[in-house]
C-alpha cells in the first residue's frame, strides 16, 4: 500500500520544551483574554474562526507551510496542500455560497468522507459567516434525514456517490435546502444539485472573510448519541480562543508539528482538533481517507514522521488486539505526544502505549458541549493512569451533589458526585437547537453540569466513574462501570469490556459484564471462573461482577463507544428506541 513519498519535514525541533512546564504557574498566570491575544481577532472586536485558522497565517513563512498533507484510500500519491492554497479554495468555495445568495448565519452541512475539499468547503463556510454543521459520512439515510429536519441548512454539501445512495430519495421533502453542492469527482450532477468543483473553478479566490460578533453562531454539532436522541449543541467563533489554547496547552501543539487526529469531522473531535485548533496552531495536519487498518495506521506514523497524535480508546483497544509485534515492525520515533479522547482510557491502555510505543497515551476529557478540552494529562505532568487529569488553565472543575435547590460542591477529596464546570469559557455551548428548556436544566447558578459523575483526588487529578445515568447502585455501592471495565481488560484474554447493572431483589442491582476475547483466545467456563476470579481479588466480592457473558464484539455508537444503555435493553428485554434505530444499527 501507502509509501507516501517524501518524509513530511517539522520544523527544526527536535523535543520542543512543552507550552507549559509548570501546571500551577500556567494556571495563575492564566486569563482567557490573554489566550484572546494569541490570536489576531478582527477590527472593532469581531472574530471569525476561519480567520484565525487561516487568514492570519497569510503575511507570515506559516503561510508556504503544509496545511494538509491528504493521504487518498487507493493511491499512493500523496496530496500537499499549503496554507495559502487551503485559505484560496475556502475563499472560492465562500464565494460560490456569496454567488448562490447565501447569507451570513444560514447553515450549511457537509456530509462527505475526508477529503481536502470537505476541509475547504468548512472553512469557506466560515469565512463566509454561515453556521457548519458536519454529519458522518457513514450514517444511513435515516440520521442524516432527522439531522437535517432538526437543523434545516440551506446547503447540503456532499459527494455525487453519497447523495444518489444516502440523499437523492427524500431531499425533496426538506424545503429547507435550497442548494445541494457535490465536492470530489461528479460524473454527472443529479437534477437539482450543482458541481461545487466546478462552480469554485469559475469563483474568484479572493474573498474578504466575514467579520463576525464573537457571540454569533459558526457550529452546530449533533453529540454522538450514546444516551438516546442526538442533541444539537451551537457553537460560537468565539470558541476559537478555547480551541487554540486547549490544542497548545493539552495536545501540545508546536508550529510545524506534523500532526494526526484520526478522529472524522463528522465528530467534535474532528472538528474542534481536527481542522480549527491544529491549523490556528500553525501544524501540518495528516488526513487520511481510509477507514482504520492497524498496519496502515503504523505505516502513517512511520512514514509520515508523526509528532502527536489524538485518538481514541477504541482505536487504542483494536491496535492492542493485534499485539504488540506489529507495532514494533515500524520506526514510530518521531512521535512525541500521543492523546486520546471519547470514552475512559483503561490503565491498560496507558501502560500499553508506554511498553510498545515508547510512549504513553494521555487521557483528555471533554464533550459536543464543552466544544473543548476541559480536563487533561499534560506532558508535563506525571500521569496517573486511569485519571482523566487536570483542568485546563482557565477551567474551574468541581464534584457536586444534588440538593434540593440545585447542587452543593463537594470540598473534600476521593468523593464521588456530578462533574461541574464553571460558566463562561469560550466554547461552551450556547444552546441546545429548539430544546431551551433542556439547555436550561443543564446549569446550576454559576455552574454547567456534565451528566457525568467523577470523583477528584488529594492533588487535584480527576478520575471518572460514569455517566451518571451508567452507574450501578449495588447493596449501597455505588458502582462506575469504567472501574470494573478496566479491571476485566487486565486479564491477557480480554479485549474489551462492557458492564451494566441488572435488577435484584437483594441488591438492589448486581453487576453484569459483557467481555470480547482477543483474537487466539476461546471461551470456555475456565476462562470466565478465571476472569471472574481475578475481578473478585480486584474489587472485591461487593463490587466484581455477578455475572459474566462472552461476545463477540459490544455494540457501538458510529463514532466508537461502547453504548451500555444498549446492553441492558437487550439484556433486560426493553425497547432499544432510539439507541439503536436512529444511528442506522450500532454494530
Ligand atoms: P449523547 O450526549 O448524545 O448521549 P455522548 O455524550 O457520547 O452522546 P459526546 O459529546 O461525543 O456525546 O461525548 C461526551 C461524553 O463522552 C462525555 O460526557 C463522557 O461521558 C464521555 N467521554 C469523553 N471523553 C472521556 C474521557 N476521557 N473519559 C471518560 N469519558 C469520556
Ligand atoms: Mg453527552
Amino acid at each position: 500500500m501507502l509509501s507516501h513519498g517524501k518524509r513530511l519535514r517539522g520544523l527544526d525541533m527536535d523535543k520542543p520544551t512543552p507550552n507549559f512546564v509548570d501546571y500551577e504557574t500556567a494556571c495563575t498566570e492564566f486569563t482567557w483574554d490573554r489566550a484572546r491575544q494569541e490570536l489576531s481577532g478582527m477590527a472593532g472586536g469581531r472574530m471569525n474562526i476561519a480567520h484565525e485558522a487561516l487568514d492570519r497565517h497569510i503575511d507570515t513563512p506559516t503561510a508556504e507551510r503544509t496545511a494538509i498533507r491528504f493521504l487518498p484510500r487507493d493511491s499512493e500519491q500523496v496530496v500537499d496542500i499549503s496554507y495559502r492554497e487551503l485559505y484560496e479554495r475556502a475563499g472560492r468555495f465562500a464565494n460560490v455560497l456569496a454567488g448562490l445568495g447565501v447569507g451570513r448565519g444560514e447553515r450549511v452541512y457537509a456530509l462527505a468522507h475526508r477529503t481536502p475539499d470537505l476541509y475547504a468547503a468548512a472553512l469557506g463556510t466560515l469565512r463566509h459567516g454561515c453556521v457548519f454543521t458536519p454529519l458522518f459520512s457513514a450514517f444511513g439515510p435515516e440520521p442524516i434525514r432527522s439531522r437535517i429536519e432538526i437543523g434545516e441548512p440551506s446547503v447540503l454539501v456532499t459527494t455525487e456517490r453519497l447523495y444518489r445512495r444516502k440523499v437523492a430519495d427524500w431531499i425533496a421533502n426538506t424545503p429547507s435546502v435550497r442548494h445541494v453542492l457535490l465536492i470530489g469527482e461528479v460524473d454527472e450532477a443529479p437534477a437539482g444539485t450543482a458541481d461545487a468543483g466546478a462552480l469554485m473553478d469559475q469563483a474568484e479566490a479572493e474573498y474578504a472573510t466575514q467579520a463576525m460578533d464573537p457571540e454569533e453562531p459558526a457550529l452546530l454539532h449533533f453529540t454522538s448519541g450514546t444516551t438516546g436522541r442526538p442533541k444539537g449543541a451551537l457553537h460560537v467563533h468565539e470558541a476559537v480562543v478555547a480551541h487554540h489554547i486547549t490544542g497548545k496547552y493539552a495536545l501540545d501543539l508546536h508550529p510545524g508539528d506534523i500532526y494526526w487526529c484520526t478522529a472524522d469531522p463528522g465528530w467534535v473531535t474532528g472538528t474542534s482538533y481536527g481542522i480549527i485548533a491544529p491549523l490556528t496552531n500553525g501544524v501540518t495536519l495528516i488526513v487520511d481517507e481510509e477507514e482504520f487498518d492497524a498496519e496502515r495506521w503504523y505505516r502513517i506514523l512511520q512514514e509520515q514522521a508523526v509528532t502527536v497524535w489524538y485518538t481514541a480508546p477504541t482505536a487504542i483497544r483494536m491496535l492492542m488486539k493485534y499485539g504488540p509485534e506489529l507495532a514494533r515492525q515500524h520506526d514510530l520515533s518521531a512521535l512525541r505526544f500521543l492523546a486520546s479522547v471519547g470514552e475512559p482510557l483503561n490503565p491498560e491502555a496507558v501502560h500499553w502505549g508506554r511498553e510498545v510505543i515508547g510512549l504513553p497515551f494521555h487521557d483528555n476529557w471533554w464533550q459536543t458541549e464543552t466544544g473543548g478540552i476541559m480536563i487533561a494529562n499534560y506532558p508535563s505532568m506525571p500521569i496517573r493512569p486511569g485519571s482523566m487529569g487536570r483542568p485546563v488553565p482557565g477551567i474551574e472543575a468541581a464534584v457536586a451533589r444534588d440538593t434540593p435547590g440545585g447542587i452543593e460542591l463537594i470540598e473534600a477529596p476521593d468523593e464521588t458526585g456530578e462533574l461541574v464546570l464553571k460558566k463562561g469559557w469560550p466554547s461552551m455551548f450556547r444552546g441546545y437547537l429548539h430544546e431551551e428548556a433542556r439547555y436550561r436544566k443543564c446549569f446550576a447558578g454559576d455552574w454547567y453540569r456534565t451528566g457525568d459523575l467523577a470523583r477528584r483526588d488529594a492533588d487535584g487529578y480527576f478520575w471518572f466513574i460514569g455517566r451518571a445515568d451508567d452507574v450501578i447502585k449495588s447493596s449501597g455501592h455505588l458502582i462506575g462501570p469504567f472501574e470494573v471495565e478496566s479491571v476485566l481488560m487486565e486479564h491477557p484474554a480480554v479485549a474489551e469490556a462492557g458492564v451494566i447493572g441488572v435488577p435484584d431483589e437483594v441488591a438492589g442491582e448486581t453487576v453484569l459484564a459483557f467481555v470480547a476475547l482477543r483474537p487466539g483466545d476461546e471461551e470456555s467456563e475456565t476462562l470466565r471462573k478465571e476472569i471472574m476470579a481475578l475481578a473478585r481479588k480486584r474489587l472485591g466480592a461487593a463490587v466484581a461482577p455477578r455475572r459474566v457473558e462472552f461476545r463477540s464484539d459490544l455494540p457501538r455508537t458510529r463514532s466508537g463507544k461502547i453504548m451500555r444503555r444498549l446492553l441492558r435493553a437487550r439484556e433486560l428485554g426493553l425497547p432499544e428506541g432510539d439507541l439503536s434505530t436512529l444511528e442506522g444499527g450500532t454494530q
